[in-house]
C-alpha cells in the first residue's frame, strides 16, 4: 500500500515525551459481519445465540468434495457499504485463499480476497469538536469467518462451534491517518453509524459482530512513519481508546530508552488496561495466498452498482447537513439527532408542522434526557412524538406557560395521555384572565408593604415578587401578564 500522509502535525494532539514531543500514526482493520440470513458461501443460517453447531452446512464443515456458491445477498451488502462509504467499487473482484491451520478452520484456508478486493479507496469524515477529519479508506472486502474454540467447558477437553464457520465478514482497512485515540473512536463511531443506516452490519461490538484490529506507531511530529504494533480483536470502542494509549506510551518509552519497536501482534487486557505481545513478526504466518479455484472471478456491471446506489438511504452526513439547512438547527443539535436513524425519524415527525428549534430542545433535552436518565431505549420510549408535539403545541399557543409543559411531561411520561385532554381535566391551561392575576398580584402586594418600598429603589427584588404570584397561580399565571402587573403596582413604570 502507498502511504501519503494527508495530515498536519497538530501540537494539540503530540504526546509529551523526556526527549521531546511525539505523534501517533493510527490505522484500523475493522471487521464487520454483514448482515444477512445466510453465510457467505452456503445456505446456512447466522443467527446469533443458535445451539452451537446447528447452523453448520457441509459446506461450512468442509467435507470433501463440497464447493461454495456466492451469497449475492453478501455481495449486494459489501456494494452498499464501500457506496456508503463513498469508495470505488471494483467490477471485477478475486477471492482467494489464505491458508492456516486452526482447530476452528476446518477447510484450513479462509476465503477472503487479497489483490483485487471488491471495494476500493474510500473516505469517513469525522466531525471533531474544533475540525472536521477526514479518514482515508483503503479498501472493503469479503471474507469468511472461522469458527470458535472453546477452552472453558471442560478439564481436558477443548470443543469447536462451527456455527460462525463461513459467515460473511467485510475487512474495512482504513489509511493510517488518525492521529489520536479520540480520533479513532470517532472514527469507530461513524463507521458503525454508517453501517447501521445502511443495514449491512448490526455493529453490535459486544456480540462480536463488529470486531477492531488497531495498528499503532509514534513518530516525531511529522517525521518519518514509526514501525507500528497491530492490538488484535479489541471489542469496544472505550477499550480502543485505552489500548491506543497505553500502546503509544509504550513505545515512546522504549525509543527514548533508545530501543527500537518489533513489529508485533498484541492483545489488550481490558482488566489491567495493557497490551502484551501474541506473536512477532518472525512468527507471523505465511498465508501462501492463491487465488481459489473453485469459485469465478467476481464480476458485475456498472447499472447493478447503480441501481443500489439509488436505493441507498439517506446517509449521517446527508442527515446532518439536511437538519442544518431545512431546521436550522445548530451542528450540535444536528450531531446528537442523527446517531440513530430511529431518532432523526422521531425528530423529523415531532418537527413536522412545528417549530424545528423548539422542537429538537424537546426531543433532546427533556425527551432523550429522560430516556439516558432512566437507561430506557427510543423504542420503548413511554412518551411517543406525537405526545411530545402535543405537548409542544399547547407551549406554543400560550395555553400552558414552559414550566407546567415540565409538569405535563411529566404526567404523560408516568401516566401515558393525550396532553390537551390533560390540561383540560387538570385545570392546567395558563391563566391569561388579567382579572384573576391582578386579584393575586394585589393580594400578594398588600401582604408585603415593606418589601414594595424596598422594591422602588431596588428593582431587582421584583423577582421575587413574580416568584410569590407564581406560587399563588400554582404555576398558571401567565409569567409576562404577571410582570407587567407588577411593575404598574409597585410603580416601577
Ligand atoms: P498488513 O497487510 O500487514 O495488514 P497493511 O499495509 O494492510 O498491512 O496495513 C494494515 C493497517 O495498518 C492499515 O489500517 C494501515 O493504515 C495501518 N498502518 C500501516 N502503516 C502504519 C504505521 N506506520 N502506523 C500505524 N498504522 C499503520
Ligand atoms: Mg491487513
Amino acid at each position: 500500500m502507498s502511504i501519503v500522509d494527508t495530515r498536519t502535525p497538530d501540537p494539540k494532539k503530540f504526546l509529551k515525551g523526556a526527549t521531546g514531543d511525539w505523534e501517533m500514526v493510527i490505522g484500523m482493520e475493522v471487521h464487520a459481519q454483514v448482515t444477512s440470513h445466510a453465510k457467505l458461501f452456503s445456505g446456512a443460517s447466522t443467527e446469533f445465540g443458535s445451539e452451537p453447531n446447528n447452523n453448520v452446512s457441509l459446506v461450512d464443515a468442509a467435507m470433501p468434495g463440497m464447493l461454495p456458491v456466492i451469497n449475492e445477498e453478501c455481495v449486494k451488502q459489501a456494494i452498499r457499504t464501500g457506496l456508503g462509504l463513498k469508495a470505488e467499487i471494483n467490477l471485477k473482484s478475486v477471492f482467494d485463499r489464505k491458508n492456516y491451520f486452526y482447530p476452528d478452520l476446518p477447510q484450513g484456508y479462509q476465503i477472503s480476497q487479497f489483490k483485487q478486493p471488491i471495494v476500493g479507496e474510500g473516505k469517513i469524515l469525522l466531525d471533531m469538536p474544533d475540525e472536521q477529519v477526514e479518514v482515508g479508506v483503503e479498501r472493503l472486502h469479503l471474507e469468511q469467518d472461522a469458527g470458535k474454540s472453546l477452552h472453558d467447558q471442560h478439564p481436558t477437553m477443548s470443543f469447536v462451534d462451527l456455527n460462525r464457520s463461513g459467515v460473511a465478514l467485510m475487512e474495512i482497512v482504513s489509511k493510517p491517518d488518525i492521529r489520536s485515540a479520540d480520533e479513532a473512536k470517532a472514527y469507530l463511531t461513524k463507521l458503525r453509524m454508517i453501517l447501521r443506516y445502511l443495514g449491512t452490519c448490526d455493529g453490535n461490538m459486544d456480540q462480536g459482530s463488529m470486531r477492531a484490529d488497531v495498528n499503532v506507531s509514534v513518530r516525531r511530529p511529522g517525521g518519518e512513519f514509526g514501525t507500528r504494533c497491530e492490538i488484535k480483536n479489541v471489542n469496544s470502542i472505550r477499550f480502543v481508546g485505552q489500548a491506543i494509549e497505553y500502546e503509544a506510551r509504550r513505545q515512546i518509552g522504549i525509543l527514548e530508552d533508545g530501543g527500537q519497536i518489533d513489529q508485533e501482534t498484541r492483545l489488550f487486557d481490558p482488566g489491567k488496561g495493557e497490551t502484551r505481545s501474541m506473536r512477532s513478526k518472525e512468527e507471523a504466518h505465511d498465508y501462501r495466498y492463491f487465488p481459489d479455484p473453485d469459485l469465478l472471478p467476481l464480476e458485475f456491471d456498472q447499472a447493478y452498482v447503480d441501481a443500489l446506489a439509488e436505493g441507498l438511504p439517506e446517509l449521517p452526513d446527508e442527515k446532518k447537513a439536511r437538519f442544518i439547512d431545512q431546521y436550522g438547527l445548530t451542528p450540535y443539535d444536528a450531531d446528537i439527532l442523527v446517531i440513530e436513524k430511529a431518532s432523526a425519524d422521531f425528530f423529523e415527525e415531532v418537527a413536522k408542522g412545528r417549530d424545528a428549534k423548539l422542537s429538537a430542545n424537546w426531543v433532546i433535552n427533556e425527551l432523550f434526557g429522560r430516556l439516558n436518565k432512566e437507561g430506557l431505549e427510543l423504542a420503548t420510549s413511554p412518551v411517543s412524538a406525537a405526545q411530545l408535539g402535543g405537548i409542544i403545541d399547547l407551549v406554543k399557543d400560550g395555553t400552558i406557560s414552559g414550566k407546567i409543559a415540565k409538569d405535563l411531561f411529566e404526567i404523560v411520561w408516568t401516566e401515558g395521555g393525550e396532553p390537551a385532554k390533560l390540561v383540560e381535566e387538570r385545570g392546567m391551561k395558563q391563566v391569561t384572565d388579567l382579572g384573576a392575576i391582578e386579584k393575586i398580584v394585589d393580594e400578594i402586594v398588600e401582604a408585603n408593604p415593606e418589601k414594595v418600598e424596598q422594591a422602588r429603589n431596588k428593582p431587582g427584588l421584583l423577582g421575587w415578587f413574580v416568584g410569590q404570584v407564581m406560587k399563588a397561580s400554582q404555576g398558571k399565571a401567565n409569567p409576562q401578564a404577571v410582570n407587567d402587573l407588577l411593575k404598574k403596582k409597585i410603580g416601577l413604570e
